[in-house]
C-alpha cells in the first residue's frame, strides 16, 4: 500500500471511506474539474490554508457568506461573546429581533421575516407559504436557477410548456414535481405563454435575480419587469431568491438594483441566506405582513426549526450586517471586483483566450466565451476542459476559484488591491498555458 505525502489526498481517502464522495456537499468533491479537493485547515482575511499549509487567495468565500473575509475582528468578538452566553435556548432572544430589524431596514419589500438555518429551508418554506397563501399548487422556476434541494425544486424542464418537469434527483416522486414548471431564464415569450396556459393555477414564480448557480447571468430588465407584471395580473406571488445576491451585490440586494431600472419594483417574497449569517447557518424568508401572518403560529402554513434564530448565528449575522452597512462599503467592494474582472479580461485578451465577465457588488462570474450568456444552455457552451485547465492552473499557483464553470465567485472587503493584482498576474501566466 502506498502512502500519500499530500495531506489533502490522505484526508480525502479517509473521508471517502466514511462520507459519500468524501464531502458533505457535492461541489466540494471537485467532480467537475477532477483532482483532489483541498481540505482547509484555517482562513484569515482573503486567504485560506489547506491541510498541507499551502496558501490560497480565496474567491469562494464559503460560497458567498464571507463578505468581510475570514475572521473579521468585530464578527469574531460578537461570536465569542454570544457563545459564552449559551449556544442555543429554543426560546426567543433579543438578538433575533435586532437581526430582523436590521434586515428589514435594508430590504423594504419585507415587512416581516422568519429566520431559519439554511437557504434550502428558507426557499422550501417560501414555496409552501406561497402555495398556502394563494391556495394554488403550481410553481414556475427557471432552468439553471438553484433554490436549494427541496423536492419540488429539484426539477428540470419537461418536453413542452404543457408538460411539467422531471426530477433531477432520484428519490423525488413524479407526483411531487408535477406542479413545477421549468422555463428558460430570460425568455419573456415563454413566460407569457406559460401564464396564458396556467396563469390562474400558478402560486408563484421563483427566480434568482442574478443567477449565481449558472455562473453569473443577470435577469434582463424586460424579463424581470414582465415577471412582476404577469405575477400581479394573475395574482401569483413573485419570489426572489436572494440567498446568494442578498447583501452581496448591494445593501438592498439585487431587488434594489432592479428597482433602479423598474420604478417601484418589489418582489412579494424574498429568500435570504449566506451573508446574513456571516458564515454561520442562518437564512430567512420574508414579505408583506398579510402573507407572513399566514405562518404558524398565527396562520395555517406550518414551519418550524429547533435551531432557527440560533443565538451564535444571529450574533455573527448581526455583526456582519453592521460592518457592511457602513457608508461606501459596496462602492469599494464593487470597485475591487471590477478591478479583478477587468484585469482578468486584459490578461485573457493578451493570451488570445476568449473571455467575458460580469459583476455586481462583490459577486462576479466569467466565461471562456466571446459574449455573456443569457441562459443555461448558453452557459454550457463553455469548453469544460479549458475551464478545468484554468481552474487547476490557478489553484496550483495559489488562487482558489469555484471548482465548476457554472458557479459564481466572490470578492470580499478583505481582498486588497495587491491581492487582486497578484491574482491577475497569476491568471495571465495560466491563460498563456491554455490549449
Ligand atoms: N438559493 C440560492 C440562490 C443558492 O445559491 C443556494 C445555495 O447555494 C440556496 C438557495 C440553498 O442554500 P443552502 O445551501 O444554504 O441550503
Amino acid at each position: 500500500m502506498t502512502h500519500s505525502t499530500d495531506p489533502n489526498l490522505s484526508l480525502f481517502e479517509r473521508a471517502k471511506a466514511l462520507i459519500p464522495g468524501g464531502v458533505n456537499s457535492p461541489v466540494r468533491a471537485f467532480r467537475a474539474v477532477g483532482g483532489t479537493p483541498r481540505f482547509i485547515a484555517r482562513a484569515q482575511g482573503p486567504y485560506m490554508w489547506d491541510a498541507g499549509g499551502k496558501q490560497y487567495i480565496d474567491y469562494i468565500g464559503s460560497w458567498g457568506p464571507m463578505i468581510l473575509g475570514h475572521g473579521h475582528p468585530a464578527v469574531l468578538e460578537a461570536v465569542q461573546k454570544a457563545a459564552l452566553d449559551g449556544f442555543s435556548f429554543g426560546a426567543p432572544t433579543e438578538r433575533e429581533v435586532e437581526l430582523a430589524e436590521e434586515i428589514i431596514r435594508h430590504v423594504p419589500s419585507m415587512e416581516m421575516i422568519r429566520l431559519v438555518s439554511s437557504g434550502t429551508e428558507a426557499g422550501m418554506s417560501a414555496i409552501r407559504l406561497a402555495r398556502g397563501a394563494t391556495g394554488r399548487s403550481k410553481i414556475i422556476k427557471f432552468n439553471g436557477c438553484y433554490h436549494g434541494h427541496a423536492d419540488s425544486l429539484l426539477v428540470k424542464a419537461g418536453s413542452g410548456l404543457a408538460t411539467f418537469g422531471h426530477a433531477t434527483s432520484a428519490g423525488v416522486p413524479p407526483e411531487v414535481v408535477q406542479h413545477t414548471l421549468v422555463l428558460e431564464y430570460n425568455d419573456v415569450a415563454q413566460l407569457e405563454e406559460a401564464f396564458a396556459l396556467h396563469g390562474k393555477e400558478v402560486a408563484c414564480v421563483i427566480m434568482e435575480p442574478i443567477a449565481g448557480n449558472m455562473n453569473f447571468v443577470r435577469a434582463s430588465v424586460p424579463f424581470m419587469r414582465r415577471a412582476r407584471e404577469l405575477c400581479t395580473q394573475n395574482s401569483a406571488l413573485l419570489v426572489i431568491d436572494e440567498v446568494m445576491t442578498g447583501f452581496r451585490v448591494a445593501l438592498g440586494g439585487a431587488q434594489s438594483v432592479y428597482a433602479q431600472a423598474i420604478p417601484g419594483f418589489q418582489p412579494d417574497l424574498t429568500v435570504l441566506g449566506k451573508v446574513i449569517g456571516g458564515g454561520m447557518p442562518l437564512a430567512a424568508f420574508g414579505g408583506p405582513r398579510a402573507i407572513m401572518e399566514q405562518l404558524a403560529p398565527l396562520g395555517p402554513v406550518y414551519q418550524a426549526g429547533t435551531l432557527s434564530g440560533n443565538p451564535v448565528a444571529t450574533a455573527c449575522g448581526l455583526a456582519t450586517l453592521r460592518e457592511i452597512s457602513q457608508p461606501g462599503f459596496y462602492e469599494q467592494l464593487a470597485t475591487r471586483t471590477r478591478q479583478l474582472t477587468d484585469g482578468l479580461a486584459g490578461a485573457a485578451k493578451a493570451a488570445g483566450v476568449p473571455f467575458c465577465a460580469d459583476s455586481q457588488g462583490g459577486m462576479f462570474g466569467f466565461f471562456l466565451l466571446p459574449e455573456l450568456p443569457q441562459n443555461y444552455p448558453e452557459v454550457l457552451k463553455t469548453e469544460g476542459a479549458r475551464f478545468n485547465q484554468l481552474f487547476h492552473g490557478l489553484l496550483e499557483r495559489g488562487v482558489y476559484i469555484a471548482p465548476a464553470l457554472y458557479e459564481a465567485c466572490f470578492v470580499s472587503a478583505a481582498h486588497s488591491a495587491e491581492d487582486i493584482a497578484q491574482t491577475v498576474d497569476t491568471a495571465a501566466q495560466v491563460f498563456q498555458t491554455l490549449t
